[in-house]
C-alpha cells in the first residue's frame, strides 16, 4: 500500500507510489492500477503492455501548496486484426490527451476567467496556488462552449469579441479587449437589464443620486 495523505487523487484507479513535499509544491507520483486498457479506435480491450512515461500536470493545490501529479502515463499495443491502431496512448476520465492539467482543475480555473478580468485571474490564481499565465486563461474561455458560460458580461465578449478575431500577439489582443470593455461596451451596447439605457448612461442617470 502506498502512502496516505488526505486528499482525493482525480482518479480512485490512481495508485500513489510517493509524497515529495518542498517549500512550495507537493509532488506525488501516481499511476494507474488497471492491467488493461480499451483501444480508443476500436473499442477493443488489450492487456499487453508497449512503454511507460511520465507526464506532469497541475492539480488543486492542497495545504496551501501547488501540487502535480507526475503521472507515470502507459501505452499499450491493439492487438485486434481489423484495427489499424498498432499502439495507443492511454486515454483517462479526469484528464484530455495532451493536456498539463486535471480537468477538476482547469474547471476551477474557468470559473475564475470568467468571473473577472483575465488579467485579475492571472493573480489570483498564483494566490490560490494554481498559477496559470493569462493567455492561459484566454485559451479557456474561447475554448468554452456557450452553456458553460458562467458571466453574461464575459459570454458577450466572447461571442462578439475573441471568437471572431486571432490576434497576432498579445498586446494587440490586449489592445483590442480594453477597447471594446471601455468605448464599446460600457458606451454604445444597450443592455436589457438597464431598461435599455448603455452602462455609462446608466451610471450618469443613477450613478449620483447614491452618493
Ligand atoms: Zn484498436
Amino acid at each position: 500500500m502506498g502512502p496516505l495523505i488526505p486528499f482525493p487523487l482525480p482518479d480512485p484507479l490512481l495508485t500513489l507510489h510517493s509524497v515529495d513535499e518542498s517549500e512550495e509544491k507537493i509532488t506525488l507520483v501516481v499511476e494507474p492500477s488497471t492491467q488493461s486498457s480499451i483501444c480508443p479506435a476500436c473499442q477493443t480491450s488489450t492487456t499487453r503492455r508497449h512503454s511507460r512515461y511520465s507526464r506532469a500536470i497541475q492539480d488543486l493545490p492542497m495545504n496551501n501548496k501547488q501540487v502535480e501529479l507526475l503521472l507515470l502515463a502507459r501505452k499499450w499495443f491493439c492487438d485486434s486484426p481489423s484495427c489499424s491502431t498498432e499502439v495507443f496512448t492511454e486515454r483517462y476520465e479526469w484528464i484530455l490527451p495532451k493536456k498539463r492539467r486535471t480537468l477538476r482543475a482547469e474547471e476551477l480555473l474557468r470559473k475564475l476567467a470568467f468571473s473577472t478580468s483575465c488579467l485579475n485571474a492571472e493573480k489570483l490564481s498564483r494566490h490560490l496556488h494554481l498559477p496559470v499565465s493569462h493567455d492561459t486563461l484566454l485559451t479557456l474561455i474561447r475554448h468554452t462552449p456557450d452553456s458553460h458560460e458562467v458571466s453574461p458580461f464575459h459570454g458577450i465578449l466572447k461571442r462578439e469579441l475573441v471568437y471572431q478575431t486571432k490576434y497576432k500577439t498579445r498586446e494587440v489582443a490586449k489592445k483590442s479587449l480594453f477597447e471594446y470593455i471601455g468605448f464599446f461596451y460600457n458606451s454604445k451596447r444597450i443592455h436589457s437589464t438597464l431598461g435599455y439605457n448603455t452602462p455609462n448612461e446608466f451610471e450618469r442617470m443613477y450613478g449620483n443620486s447614491a452618493a
